[in-house]
């Protein structure tokens, strides 16, 4: 008929026709991955604007990312061929922003307000609670941020909140004297710009209504990671459906990919929409256009061990495709090599970077991955995530490690001068800095200066004094050390491990983690491999190469690059290749998931949403011995690669060592093998155990070259990996 004609419906199949082109009322998509929902809120919405003549003006979209918000504006004006600019289309916070910069007024705030990102807004909360002296060893501004954000993320005020226990009752002092503190200054948190938006509308009837009346449709894309305040939201603008405005609401969503019910979203939502809203039509699709037959049926397996599932079965056309490949790492480091091989023979064979992923479960995998990557010339970008070298905690170490290379280091003294806060202020150090500028000091020098002088006295005297002991003092003690035990004393002795460790929730951990995965990145740190002259000591040339990895080295935005990214980021998201790392008990699913009730289900979609992310080829590997988090660990392969039928699967072996980071290309030494026998040429077998007359004992890890040039890396028990010749080693089998 002349409906199926349309162009707008061509390229649909029936089911996703109905809902592109169903009367205006409330919708829910409900259906599995790849399925093509978001293709589906795209159609819908240009057939809004064509179909039935709706003004952009009057529609909004919700999407998860920026990026997806840019792309599904870019695809409506494809398909309509023009203009959307009138349209709302962003991220829940996005919007809630844009709703407050128009009328600030009416929340009162100044016109200038400012956005806190997560780490200005813990340093304003140390502040705070220094001002409201709080012992800083009880109470940690870390946890008064996660409680703060998640009463803001279920709309409730400091005001909102009884029936405390004596520390709910403290954090509720913090986040009324934090509130006060940030309506003075005009800041405004991640949270309070979905709680200030809601209160505008709940509060403000001419509002509320001017954008009722405004926006007749919005379309919410991954509802199933909604929480309470941005539900509330929908339900405000939407005048709840029920209002005196004729506004439809049409959610999208997957409860088989709700991932972020630790940081408050609510699976239930979706019921409670259908509970909320009158004449909800479901709509399901069946039919899965993104993955092959093999990768679908064997993500399919796998979430059907959970259970209070709302229940869907996807099927493809897509065609058997490749087995999954399933590599069974030695350790962290040959999993990485492993991969960077197969994303050159991937590249060789002519394909694009662009269109491989590498998804990982936390933050702290993606080191070993960039440097087998950087080693490889293969150009990569982390997606939502800054890298390694880059991260907060890691720079803050670095700064230490800058300071005992070097004391005229301004800006390493400016950054841990005070971090761990030791009681040097704001005076204090404008007193140091002036004095530097005066007398053309370093800063450094300028301190121990004043405070020979007497020009600094009292408290301030003492405190900058410690600090120059501290420094003085740890570089005494630790330059005979190796460089990671170096490390490891800095960052214990200045108070940066115990720092980070005080503090509470998801981001904190990862903090810990990154800085022992620094301690891990020092030991295994090879002069030689990264190209650095050999009369540097050890740290200098360390430090030279974190500098330069963390800069130049990135991709940028028009270079063909692999792309990194957690398993949470890449939803949404779709690949042709898809590397999923790290797949052990214990990494994925997490540790933590043991013991939470509810926390392995999770686990358990966010394998599924990793697994769908890739269209014609994933492959999985784990690792046999992990270091990780500065310990060396024994993993087994997670249950999830065991949920997988066993068809679907292709096992693969390392049948020989291959070369350290930086060679050709070695796609072609991965055969697959039965055996797991892997002796090199040196004659000894990789993951074996040695002993050296100096080192002690250790684990043979790798080799390259051959006859008396050849090498032989160990990582040993005491020191670490070292690199040896084996004509001088005399290495015993242990
Ligand atoms: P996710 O749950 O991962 O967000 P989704 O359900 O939103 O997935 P889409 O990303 O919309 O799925 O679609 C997956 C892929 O399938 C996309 O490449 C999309 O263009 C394609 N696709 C969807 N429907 C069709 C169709 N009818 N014909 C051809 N291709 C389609
Ligand atoms: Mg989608």
């Amino acid at each position: 008929d002349s409906m199926t004609q349309h162009p707008l419906l061509d390229q649909l199949n029936d089911k996703q026709r109905a809902a592109v082109s169903a009367p205006e009322r409330h919708m829910l998509v409900l259906a599995g991955a790849g399925s093509g929902k978001t293709r589906v809120l795209v159609h819908r919405i240009a057939w809004l604007l064509q179909e039935y003549h709706l003004s952009p003006y009057s529609i909004m979209a919700v999407t998860f990312t920026n990026k997806a918000a840019a792309e599904m504006r870019g695809r409506v004006e494809a398909l309509v061929g023009s203009s959307t600019r009138a349209m709302w289309i962003g991220t829940f916070h996005g919007l809630a922003h844009r709703l407050l910069r128009a009328h600030y007024m009416d929340v009162g705030l100044p016109q200038n307000f400012q956005i806190l990102d997560s780490d200005d807004q813990q340093r304003m909360l140390k502040r705070i609670m220094r001002s409201l002296n709080l012992d800083e060893k009880r109470w940690s501004p870390k946890q008064a941020q996660w409680f703060i954000n998640a009463k803001k993320d279920e709309g409730l005020r400091a005001e909102h909140l009884d029936g405390l226990d004596y520390n709910e009752q403290t954090y509720k002092e913090i986040y009324a004297t934090y509130q006060a503190a940030c309506d003075r200054a005009g800041l405004v948190d991640f949270a309070e710009l979905l709680l200030r938006a809601h209160e505008l509308l709940r509060d403000n009837a001419i509002v509320r209504e001017h954008y009722q009346r405004r926006f007749r449709h919005i379309l919410v894309d991954e509802f199933q990671d909604t929480n309470a305040i941005q539900y509330a939201w929908v339900k405000m603008l939407s005048g709840g459906g029920r209002g005196e405005n004729e506004n439809f609401v049409t959610i999208v969503g997957d409860d088989d990919q709700s991932i972020y019910g630790w940081r408050g979203a609510k699976i239930e939502n979706i019921h409670q929409f259908n509970r909320d809203y009158p004449n909800v039509e479901t709509i399901r699709l069946e039919q899965n256009y993104r993955s092959t037959n093999t990768i679908l049926t064997a993500a399919n397996s796998v979430i059907a061990n959970n259970t209070d599932r709302l229940g869907k079965e996807l099927w493809t056309e897509g065609g058997t495709g490749e087995p999954i490949d399933l590599y069974a790492a030695i350790n962290e480091m040959d999993e990485a090599r492993y991969i960077a091989s197969r994303i050159e023979a991937w590249h060789e064979q002519g394909n694009a970077l662009q269109d491989v992923a590498l998804l990982y479960r936390s933050n702290a995998q993606s080191r070993v991955l960039e440097e087998a990557l950087l080693h490889a010339r293969i150009p990569y970008r982390i997606y939502g995530g800054l890298r390694f070298f880059d991260r907060q905690e890691v720079k803050d170490a670095l700064a230490y490690l800058r300071l005992l290379a070097n004391r005229d280091d301004d800006a390493a003294l400016e950054r841990v001068i005070n971090t761990p806060t030791r009681g040097i202020g704001a005076r204090t150090l404008d007193i140091v800095r002036d004095g530097a500028r005066q007398r053309q000091l370093s800063l450094w020098q300028a301190a121990k200066q004043l405070v020979q002088e007497k020009v600094l006295t009292g408290r301030a005297a003492n405190a900058v004094n410690t600090f120059i002991e501290l420094i003085d003092q740890l570089e005494d003690e630790t330059s005979d050390d190796l460089l990671g035990k170096q490390v490891d004393r800095v960052i214990k002795a200045s108070g940066l491990m115990a720092m980070y460790e005080a503090e509470k929730g998801e981001k904190a951990e990862t903090r810990v983690e990154n800085l022992k995965e620094l301690v891990n990145a020092c030991e295994n740190f090879d002069q030689l491999d990264a190209n650095m002259e050999e009369d540097l000591t050890p740290l200098n040339a360390f430090l030279a190469h974190a500098a330069l990895e963390s800069g130049e080295e990135q991709a940028d935005e028009y270079q063909d690059a692999v792309q990194l990214m957690t398993l949470h980021s890449a939803k949404g998201l779709e690949f042709p290749l898809v590397f999923m790392c790290g797949v052990e008990e214990g990494m994925f699913p997490s540790q933590q998931s043991f013991e939470e009730a509810g926390r392995l289900a999770e686990e358990r979609r966010l394998c599924y949403v990793g697994m769908t992310r890739a269209m014609q080829k994933l492959v999985i590997s784990y690792a046999e011995q992990r270091r990780i988090y500065g310990q060396e660990k024994f993993h087994t392969q997670s249950r999830f690669i065991g949920e997988i039928p066993a068809e679907n699967l292709h096992h693969i072996r390392m049948q020989s060592a291959s070369p350290s980071f930086g060679r050709q290309p070695n796609y072609g030494r991965f055969r697959t093998s039965a055996s797991h026998e892997a002796f090199t040429e040196t004659g000894f077998q990789l993951g074996q155990r040695v002993r050296h007359a100096k080192f002690g004992e250790g684990t043979v890890l790798n080799y390259e070259g051959s006859g008396p040039q050849s090498r032989i890396q160990v990582n040993f028990d005491d020191v670490g990996a070292k690199w040896l010749v084996v004509a001088y080693a005399r290495l015993d089998r242990c």
